[in-house]
């Protein structure tokens, strides 16, 4: 099974409406907290193999063999 694909417009709305709503910050507050937590997301999913730099949902089983042709990572690197 491969990871589903993230999606990073989701997730931004959803912090932007949760912090919004729940904890009525302002839109801006709102927006500043949602692009970091994304932008911490997004690393976190990158492969840290200097060859690679795809995506974990590029690698079976986020871990293994990256499925990107003509990349030679075997092995996800966080
Ligand atoms: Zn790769
Ligand atoms: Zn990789």
């Amino acid at each position: 099974m491969l990871e589903k694909q993230f999606n990073h417009n989701l997730l931004y709305n959803g912090i932007v409406h949760y912090y919004m709503d729940k904890k009525l910050y302002s839109k801006e507050k709102a927006n500043f907290i949602a692009q970091t937590i994304v932008r911490k997301e997004t690393q976190k999913r990158i492969c840290k193999n200097k060859l690679c730099m795809h995506f974990t949902h590029n690698h079976i089983r986020n871990s293994e063999i990256c499925l990107v042709i003509d990349c030679k990572c075997n092995q996800f690197t966080k």
